[in-house]
């Protein structure tokens, strides 16, 4: 090894020259214990790496105390930064998993805010004064909302088809269309849940068409339970058959079996009504007679993570008695969110512009191409290097395993930056205080305003200024 490099790595400090270094101004009094003495060693074995790894000596302001102290500190703050970020969603897809699904209506976070920082009737009847259900709060009204008999609430639509697969047809046959054995991100699958209830899989059909008599000739002693999931991620077009819901439940009622259905997305309102396509409703589904209907809370009704079981009464009974039920609970913050979402909905109208699903949804491509224009001028109007913003007639999407086949026709705004790559603009960005996030398409960073929310499009000039001012390296 070369001479020059040993005598640096001897001239590497140790914790405690680094330690009293701070010590001495007490630089690092407000740094915690458990955080400090790994940075300290984090950057000792930066510095090693970079000697070792480097042809030409390192520059000896790095063994400054200065520089030394200074990355002591980023290193601390970058541990007790907070992890679970708030986000900007430049992408347009408006339920996406990766960034939290649905959005929480501003109504409903004061209830949210006192209810997980008092004491709350949770499970306590304020007309009894005893004990009470942790449902009831929400069962009333997602009956009135619905017109089912009985309802129940459980952490996610998972937890509510396992849950109900587990009451309804353990040990026992479930009778399912092979063109409905759905995967959703994250891997839930229809065939694994069935398996961790104890249901066994019977398949019908074909992929592409299932007729009434597949699932007559599949009916037997073994039968539990018939069900239709939602194929809420995909589409089979072509030639193609499927039995409908209303179909279903009457073979069901000839054979004295329940009827389930796996909705997804579950949706308590028509967009048809609002120009897109048409997504089938909860009521529509117990209208047709089903015997129990689950669905998500932050899919398309906009609200908390929630699993949400609904249909008549000796059913959900019997759900509400397992105890799998005890493990799959929601806690009060869900219920309070929950119960607050629901409340906009005796409305539709004020459903549509407070649930914030629902208003992006809605939202007119005219609104969105003034966004994207406003956001090219404020843009193109930064100092520094030359940027180019183009308006591109892309699409947004619904996602989140709902709408599957629609293209919501949306302005995007597409940038270029001299000199710098789409990749360096999008990293720069993700890398942003908060992280924005968009795509990169054809050599261009593309940012849907669809997706975006109040003031979100300062945070977004603000980070391009910063971009133009400073380049792209500093990270
Ligand atoms: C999304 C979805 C699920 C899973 O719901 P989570 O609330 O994410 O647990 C199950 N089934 C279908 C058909 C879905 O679309």
């Amino acid at each position: 090894m070369d001479k020059r490099k040993q005598a640096q790595l001897k001239q590497l400090p140790g914790v405690d020259r680094i330690l009293e270094y701070g010590a001495r101004d007490r630089l690092f009094d407000d740094i915690p214990k458990t955080v400090l003495l790994p940075a300290i060693r984090g950057v000792i074995e930066a510095l090693r790496g970079r000697i070792l790894e480097s042809e030409a000596p390192v520059d000896d302001g790095c063994f400054s105390k200065a520089t030394l102290v200074a990355e002591v500190k980023q290193r601390a703050c970058k541990t007790t930064a907070l992890k679970l970020k708030r986000t900007v969603n430049a992408t347009g897809v408006v339920v996406h998993t990766n960034l939290g699904r649905s959005l929480l209506a501003p109504a409903v976070l004061d209830q949210l805010t006192t209810i997980s920082s008092r004491y709350s009737n949770l499970e306590f009847d304020l007309e009894k004064g005893q004990r009470g259900s942790r449902y009831s709060t929400v069962e009333d009204i997602l009956c009135e909302l619905t017109g089912a008999r009985a309802a129940m609430v459980v952490n996610n639509n998972a937890a509510a088809v396992l849950l109900c697969l587990d009451t309804l047809a353990t040990g026992r046959e479930v009778i399912v269309s092979r063109g409905e054995l759905v995967e959703i991100g994250g891997a839930f699958r229809i065939p694994d849940v069935m398996a961790k209830s104890g249901a066994i899989l019977k398949e019908v059909g074909t992929t592409n068409r299932t007729h009434p008599r597949d699932y007559e000739n599949a009916i037997g002693e073994q039968t539990g339970l018939l069900l239709k999931a939602h194929t809420s991620n995909y589409s089979i077009v072509g030639f193609t058959a499927a039995v409908s819901l209303a179909d279903l439940v009457s073979i069901g009622r000839r054979h004295h079996l329940p009827v389930m259905e796996d909705l997804g997305s579950g949706t308590l309102v028509d967009f048809s009504k609002y120009g897109l396509d048409k997504e089938p409703t909860v009521q529509e589904s117990l209208a047709a007679g089903v015997d129990v209907v689950t669905f998500s809370g932050d899919k398309l009704l906009g609200g908390p993570q929630t699993g949400i079981i609904l249909g008549d009464t000796s059913h959900i009974d019997r759900i509400k008695a397992n105890p799998l039920t005890r493990a799959l609970r929601i806690d009060k913050m869900t219920l309070a969110a929950l119960e607050g979402t629901l409340r906009l909905y005796r409305d539709e109208q004020q459903a549509v512009q407070q649930v914030p699903t629902l208003r992006m949804l809605t939202t007119p491509l005219t609104v969105i191409r003034a966004q994207a224009a406003a956001l090219k001028s404020r843009l193109e109007g930064l100092p520094g290097r030359t940027l180019t913003v183009e308006l591109l007639d892309y699409s947004s999407k619904a996602g989140g395993g709902s709408l599957p086949m629609l293209d919501l026709p949306s302005c995007c705004a597409g940038v270029t930056v001299d000199g710098i790559s789409a990749n360096a603009v999008e990293l720069w960005m993700r890398s942003h205080t908060p992280p924005i996030i968009g795509r990169i398409e054809n050599g261009r960073f593309i940012m849907d305003p669809r997706t975006l929310q109040e003031e979100e499009l300062d945070i977004i000039v603000k980070a391009f200024a910063d971009m133009l001012a400073h380049g792209t390296e500093r990270r």
